[in-house]
């Protein structure tokens, strides 16, 4: 059966900014975040970005503007033999009261339905509490990257140990 990595977005794929991603120079790509993909999509799992992007809700970013923020980040991959299988955001702010901003498991239940994901055997890596919370609620494995990790040095250790 299928299983995947969920990842979050901002802070793990890309520098976290307290002001959102707005426009493209604003996306800047972590270093070695495509061979951590790579380490990931070789073991056999999809790689799913779930990624709360409020910032629509509030006006500040258009919808066209975050495909094109995802396009470069789909590209930067493409240059780096790799890919992610699909990208779920959610547009709301707080107030909203969403089914799927994390820490709601909404969009992580959506990919399971959508790709037949077996959630038992999958991850969830971000840098906030609320990504680990998703991951409980929806049930699959949550792991906290901490501020001085990237996803490489976790996913590294992660498939390092299952060898042990
Ligand atoms: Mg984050
Ligand atoms: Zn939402």
């Amino acid at each position: 059966m299928t299983k995947a990595f969920f990842l979050d977005r901002d802070g793990v794929i890309n520098q976290e900014r307290k002001d959102y991603v707005k426009k493209l120079d604003e996306f800047e790509i972590i270093d070695d975040i495509a061979d951590a993909i790579k380490i990931i999509k070789s073991h056999g799992f999809l790689v799913i970005i779930i990624t709360n992007q409020s910032a629509i809700n509030r006006k500040l970013l258009s919808i066209e503007m975050l495909n094109k923020i995802h396009e470069k980040l789909k590209s930067h991959l493409k240059k780096n033999n790799t890919s992610i299988d699909k990208i779920y955001f959610c547009p709301h702010t707080p107030s909203e009261k969403c089914k799927c901003r994390k820490p709601k498991p909404g969009l992580i239940i959506q990919a399971i339905n959508d790709f037949n994901i077996d959630i038992s055997q999958s991850f969830m890596i971000g840098d906030s509490k609320t990504d680990i919370e998703a991951a409980k609620s929806a049930g699959c494995k949550g792991i906290l990257l901490k501020k001085s990790q990237t996803l490489l040095e976790v996913v590294s250790d992660l498939f390092e140990s299952e060898k042990r």
